[in-house]
């Protein structure tokens, strides 16, 4: 994925003011940065729940932004994990991980079905196949909304601070898939407060503050000796 001179405002309020940002194929990239620096609206960008106005972004070489662009071709690959799961309350656990893959991608049914499993049974809970979401924990919830953005197979999964509205006990088998995502070489863009998972997962950790990009790198050197004044208060109060 390839960000360029990235812009949006919501009427007077400039919420990103020029990101550009990469992230490769493979690479596990940790998006930092204070309440209201434009993180969430960065990655809804990403993800064309959003439109900037101004900048590129490409993915796989498509140009998101492009206006001719067909909008549900470039959404089925990119995958997104939001802080409250969004899962849909009215159908099962089973039918939250079907409905796209039949909706966008046109798969038959049984497929749907298959990949939804083998994906529940990765996150651990294929056994919860048939309930509903609000007959689960958070954190189940949570890896539903991951096993549901798997089952579209997409190339890149971006992630909104999925471990935030969780209980902290839950916190740690949320990590755990993700980090086991990463091990398999998913690509991942993911905002997080989770230092240490920043620390231990991340190729590179970037911190954004005032809807611009401050700073950027190795995850040991950012989270370890950062070089601009905001990124040591933002980690001194984090960390
Ligand atoms: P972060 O995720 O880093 O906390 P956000 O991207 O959610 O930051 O928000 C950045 C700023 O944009 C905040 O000041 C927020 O109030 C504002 N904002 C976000 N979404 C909207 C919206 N839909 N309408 C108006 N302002 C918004
Ligand atoms: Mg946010």
């Amino acid at each position: 994925m390839r960000v360029r001179g990235l812009h949006k405002s919501y009427g007077e309020l400039e919420v990103l003011r020029g990101i550009d940002l990469d992230v490769v194929a493979g690479e596990v990239v940790c998006l930092i940065g204070p309440s209201g620096s434009g993180k969430s609206t960065l990655l809804r960008c990403l993800n064309l729940l959003e439109t900037p106005q101004a900048g590129s972004i490409s993915v796989d070489g498509f140009t998101v932004t492009d206006p001719d662009l067909d909008v549900d071709a470039m959404r089925r690959r990119v995958g997104m994990v939001f802080q409250q799961f969004n899962l849909f309350p009215h159908l099962s656990v089973l039918e939250n991980c079907t409905m796209a893959q039949v909706k966008v991608l046109k798969r038959p049914a049984a497929e749907a079905r298959r990949v939804a499993l083998a994906n529940l049974r990765r996150v651990g809970l294929s056994e919860k196949a048939d309930q509903r979401p609000a007959q689960l924990s958070g954190g189940q919830q949570q890896r539903v909304a991951i096993a549901r953005a798997l089952s579209v197979d997409p190339d890149l999964m971006l992630f909104d601070e999925p471990t935030s509205a969780l209980d902290p006990e839950t916190v740690g088998d949320v990590l755990s898939i993700m980090r086991g995502l990463a091990a398999d070489g998913m690509t991942m863009l993911v905002v997080t407060h989770e230092m240490s998972f920043a620390r231990d997962v991340a190729d590179r950790v970037v911190f954004m503050d005032g809807g611009v990009v401050v700073e950027q790198g190795p995850a040991r050197e950012v989270i370890g000796s950062p070089q601009h004044q905001r990124t040591r208060t933002f980690l001194s109060r984090v960390l």
